[in-house]
């Protein structure tokens, strides 16, 4: 994933359009309750119907998994295992996958979606609930506090890009997969209230976060195309909302609100972390302080017009909040510093979610 973005300002005057449209959306899935009360949905729902136990110890399997192919940078092998894998277990678990395929600079990038009815349902939801995650990893270790690479520019070369260490990518990459695999094999077992998309988005971090005054190159590059063409297949419906996992393995993590998160859906943001309290994960949770991300959420607010938040760990740097991941874009983003708890936290809110949702 990427910057702080520094834009809740400049999107302050649409947000007061956006909530509107945002508020509007969720409401308008099927049956649900209006989504300005949220504050009964956590205790009067929690006794509605049995959730199921999301496991971090077999998340945590799919996390180490996928670092042991390698860094899965578009156009290397590792790359090829990883959607293989996603759409085997896509073919096993979803009602429906769908590969999305395009290129970038002639490397081939794949988003995959498993769609998954709501229980008893035989065809696709018009409004299911969006989950997403991107499943590759960064082809240059260029964090703050990475010693692996070179000063200098951010340019392409005739191989790609001009800095040569790939990160292992276990917390950003690895661990929002690793949550959404889960998922898929608990929505199999136990079909959720409501429809929803697993969206496995490619080429996220490719490129340059920076090029083009800001507005990036290369990079989310998945989301961007999914943002702009799931209208055209009928089998994704309109999402009532979506929720972005991005680096939600890191040990010792937190979670604050982001802000654009907060100002698309104050509602849904307001909603996972009640939840995250409801269920004893306040101390992961924290509503002290909040953070600003420029992510792959941003798209799907804006071309997608899907309501979507992030859930992330607190990039690392000068002014870094408690509980940042200093890993981020380094080497050093690794198994050993990714842990199950922080999978089972976050896997068990967002499994809350979406089986206290109203048929
Ligand atoms: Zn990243």
């Amino acid at each position: 994933m990427w910057y702080y973005s520094n834009r809740t300002s400049a999107i302050a005057g649409a947000a007061i359009v956006l909530l509107t449209g945002g508020c509007g959306a969720r409401a308008s899935a099927p049956g649900s309750a209006p989504a300005n009360a949220p504050t009964m949905s956590v205790a009067a729902t929690l006794a509605q119907s049995p959730v199921p136990k999301f496991s971090g110890t077999q998340a945590f399997d799919v996390l180490k998994k996928q670092v042991a192919w390698g860094p899965r940078v578009p156009g290397t092998p590792p790359h090829e295992i990883e959607l293989k894998y996603l759409q085997s277990e896509m073919q096993k678990y979803a009602n429906t996958t769908v590969l999305q395929k395009f290129t970038y600079r002639n490397l081939p990038i794949t988003n995959v979606v498993g769609v998954f009815y709501a229980a008893k349902r035989s065809t696709p939801s018009r409004h299911p609930i969006l989950l997403m995650a991107h499943w590759d990893t960064r082809p240059v270790a260029d964090g703050p506090y990475s010693t692996a690479t070179a000063a200098g520019p951010f340019l392409f070369g005739p191989h790609g890009w001009n800095r040569t260490d790939p990160i292992p990518g276990a917390n950003d990459g690895a661990s929002g997969v690793a949550v959404l695999v889960e998922l898929a094999r608990i929505f199999h077992k136990d079909p959720p209230p409501v429809g929803v998309l697993l969206l496995f988005d490619d080429g996220e971090d490719y490129g340059d976060f920076r090029a083009n005054n800001g507005k990036g190159e290369g990079v989310v590059l998945g989301a961007n195309y999914f943002a702009t063409h799931y209208r055209q297949n009928p089998v994704f419906g309109a999402p009532a909302f979506g929720i972005l996992l991005d680096m939600i393995g890191g040990k010792d993590m937190r979670i604050y609100p982001e802000l654009n998160s907060v100002q698309f859906d104050p509602d849904l943001n307001q909603q996972v972390f009640q939840i995250a309290k409801s269920l004893g994960y306040g101390n992961i949770f924290r509503t002290d302080q909040s953070q600003d991300v420029e992510d792959d959420h941003i798209t799907m607010n804006e071309q997608g017009e899907i309501s979507t938040i992030d859930l992330i760990q607190p990039l690392p740097g000068p002014g870094a909040l408690p509980g940042a991941y200093k890993q981020w874009h380094t080497v050093n983003d690794d198994v050993a510093h990714c842990s199950a708890m922080s999978l089972k936290a976050v896997g068990s809110v967002v499994t809350q979610l979406i089986y206290q949702q109203s048929p």
